[in-house]
């Protein structure tokens, strides 16, 4: 498998203070409030303060996984970012959907909105696409295409932060999910209707072509789209803007408020297809990405 080195990532110190911005933020949230206190009681205008803030899982350093759910009702979104720490532009991206969510309630209330800024807390930190022990945890999911390996795990779960999102995700059952990777400049899916028409709306919506990547070995994509048949979409930003939160809002943002907007999407065939969606499309590959 390629990756790409740390040294080609131009807005390294830039994202580095913004980083440490959040995980100020997230620090002082979690802090302030602990994991099981209600919404919306501190930290006015800090993103996520109109949410309930959850520790899910700590990573293998200790860090804080930290999801953010907004709404109570029977449908089920989850936004989650940064599960390879070389591919940090979804962390601005998703606080910046939570400035959003703050400000516009009447957006979830019908739904549950989770957003996940920080997959991996480790290598976000270190700006490594691994966590702390080397292992891809995007690559760490109990799929069938699972391959064990020094790099992928020797066993399915085998970390704390794929056990933790793991195990998150069964509990909440979320419809759809949504993973935001780089650097590959496309939105892809794995599982069946509504995962390949959402994902044709996303690509419209931000002007990203639409390719069918192929699930990773044990990657979620695989697990929760191939394994468990769920939908989910994964948005495949360009490795540029990383420094820019205000460039990832204007093009990304409103891809993620229309799914956000329109909970009966997540769950309805927009295609009247059959709900295979193509989904044994080279389904174990192991190139790189994602
Ligand atoms: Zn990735």
């Amino acid at each position: 498998m390629q990756h790409p080195p740390a040294s080609s990532w131009s807005a390294a110190p830039v994202l580095a203070a913004l980083l440490l911005l959040v995980g100020t933020t997230v620090l002082f949230l979690v802090l302030r409030r602990g994991p099981a206190e209600p919404a919306g009681v501190a930290s006015v205008g800090a993103p996520g303060f109109r949410a309930v803030a959850e520790v899910i899982g700590r990573s293998v350093e200790g860090r804080p996984m930290v999801c953010y759910q907004y709404g109570n009702g029977p449908r089920a979104l989850l936004i989650k970012a940064s599960i390879h720490g070389t591919e940090g532009a979804g962390t601005p991206l998703t606080l910046r959907l939570m400035e959003w969510l703050d400000a516009h309630p009447e957006t979830w209330k019908n739904a549950r909105i989770f957003v996940l800024p920080i997959s991996n807390p480790d290598g976000l930190e270190a700006l490594k696409r691994f966590n702390a022990k080397g292992i891809d945890l995007n690559r760490n999911f109990p799929a069938e295409n699972r391959e064990d390996s020094a790099r992928f795990g020797q066993a399915a779960l085998s970390e704390p932060e794929s056990r933790a999102l793991h195990d998150f995700i069964l509990r909440i059952q979320p419809d759809v999910i949504v993973a935001i990777h780089q650097p590959l400049v496309c939105v892809d899916y794995d599982g069946p209707a509504p995962a390949e028409a959402l994902a044709r709306r996303m690509a419209a919506a931000t002007g990203l072509p639409l390719n069918k990547l192929g699930a990773r070995p044990g990657s979620l994509g695989a697990w929760f789209g191939e394994t468990l048949r769920r939908p989910i979409l994964t948005l495949e930003l360009p490795r540029t803007l990383t420094n820019d939160p205000d460039r990832l809002w204007s093009k990304y943002g409103p891809a993620l408020r229309e799914l956000v907007e329109n909970p009966e999407s997540w769950v309805l065939s927009l295609t009247g297809a059959d709900g295979a969606g193509g989904a044994d499309g080279g389904r174990s590959r192991s190139g790189s990405g994602n």
